[in-house]
């Protein structure tokens, strides 16, 4: 494996994504504390996200309203705006790519760039292209923080070090010192659980994980991962390994507080699927199970169930349905449902699926597929939800499978 002896990637995180798009949108919310929140309809919910002024004042991320409020009695809250972050995260990326190829989008708010021989030896001027690109063509108001190293892993702990608008070089003839000052926690790949490991092993600090040898940090994690990211902070150039086959398609959508009755659960479970289908029929994928969870405080409930290889809008809700039968037969009446969330799994292709006899010769099979490939040309024709199999009912803050998340970039179709 080869040792850059040169810096060869950047890793770009922008500061405070969702609410500093929000302010470079509303020029009225610059300068100020603000928070994102999921709905704006009750108080009883969390700030989502914050502004560089709320998190000097100490509001944090998954913060309760209320204790927001307290600490930041002039925090402006926000609903978020799903499809507003979609935009702008397309905006930016095409300006960034205007100064180097991007390499790998790793969330709405992170990616990565290799650089050719010439700009490793000049990360500087690179980060400042991009600051000032972004300055001039989309807002002061969103700034980003960049990393820069050897390989992409060390790079994403760089980028981290000095936020919010930083620039961190760490050139490989700088190594070890400068990652030896770091925290272990903040190695991406020790998460709590590992990092619990780590301390049992009595590895507190990470000049003890930096001395260990791939052996020993292949046997502490239980597998290869460990050996890799021995590799990776020893400034290797070692290549993330190729994501596994997708796993599930699936959505969940918290409720608004007075909206979380089993009958509006299950509505909105019916969208929160034909979504999920939509997306596994695009990647000509088929399920062979589905799971459907309702969660409301303590109280957690789930079935699952087995298919055989479906993908149409039809046998998608009839198994939703037949979940929901039971849900309804043996929860109490008022049960309440904060969190409902559907997946689609044990997915497979579609021209390998092993059909049951049963199902193979059953004559509607065929005419529902069609109707669901006609319903998807036509929706994707119009952009919008206009042809569903029932009626086509969003819960109030809408946007059924366009909730914000850091780890997928919705697409335009999760907005109908
Ligand atoms: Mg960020």
């Amino acid at each position: 494996m080869r040792q850059p002896s040169q810096i060869e990637y950047l890793y770009l995180d922008f500061d405070g994504f969702f609410a500093s798009v929000e302010q470079q949108a509303r020029p009225a919310l610059r300068g100020h504390p603000v928070g994102v929140i999921p709905f704006d309809t009750t108080s009883h919910t969390c700030v989502i996200a914050c502004s560089k002024e709320a998190k000097k004042r100490g509001v944090k991320n998954v913060m309760p309203i209320e204790q927001a409020k307290a600490i930041c009695p002039d925090l402006i809250l926000v609903p978020q705006s799903p499809d507003l972050y979609r935009r702008a995260h397309n905006a930016l990326c095409a300006e960034i790519s205007a100064v180097l190829p991007i390499q790998a989008i790793k969330s709405i708010d992170e990616l990565t760039c290799r650089l050719d021989e010439r700009d490793g030896q000049n990360p500087t001027a690179i980060a400042n292209q991009i600051k000032t690109r972004l300055r001039e063509n989309i807002g002061t108001s969103i700034t980003c923080s960049i990393g820069f190293a050897a390989n992409r892993q060390l790079a994403k702990m760089a980028c981290k070090i000095d936020k919010p608008n930083g620039i961190t070089i760490w050139h490989p003839k700088d190594m070890p010192t400068a990652l030896l000052s770091q925290p272990i926690e903040d190695v991406p790949g020790i998460g709590k659980r590992m990092h619990k490991r780590l301390m049992r092993a009595g590895i507190f600090s990470m000049t003890q994980l930096w001395h260990l040898d791939p052996k020993q940090m292949r046997k502490l994690w239980g597998n290869v991962t460990g050996e890799r990211l021995w590799y990776a902070l020893h400034g290797f150039d070692i290549h993330a390994q190729p994501s596994s086959k997708r796993a599930m398609f699936g959505h969940s959508r918290v409720l608004p507080p007075d909206y979380r009755t089993l009958k509006n659960a299950r509505e909105c479970s019916r969208l929160l699927l034909v979504k999920a289908a939509r997306r596994m029929r695009r990647a000509k994928l088929c399920a062979g199970s589905m799971f459907l969870t309702l969660r409301h405080h303590e109280f957690r409930w789930g079935k699952q169930i087995s298919l055989h290889g479906i993908q149409d809008d039809q046998a998608c809700l009839n198994s939703l349905d037949y979940m929901w039968d039971i849900a309804m037969a043996t929860l109490p009446k008022h049960q309440k449902a904060k969190l409902v969330a559907v997946a689609l799994f044990d997915l497979g292709s579609c021209d390998e699926r092993q059909l049951d006899m049963f199902v193979d010769q059953d004559p509607m099979r065929e005419k529902w597929e069609t109707i669901a490939s006609l319903t998807d040309r036509l929706n994707n024709k119009y952009g919008r939800t206009v042809l569903s199999l029932g009626a086509w009912r969003p819960p109030p803050g809408g946007y059924a499978g366009g909730k914000i998340s850091y780890t997928r970039i919705p697409s335009m179709e999760d907005f109908w």
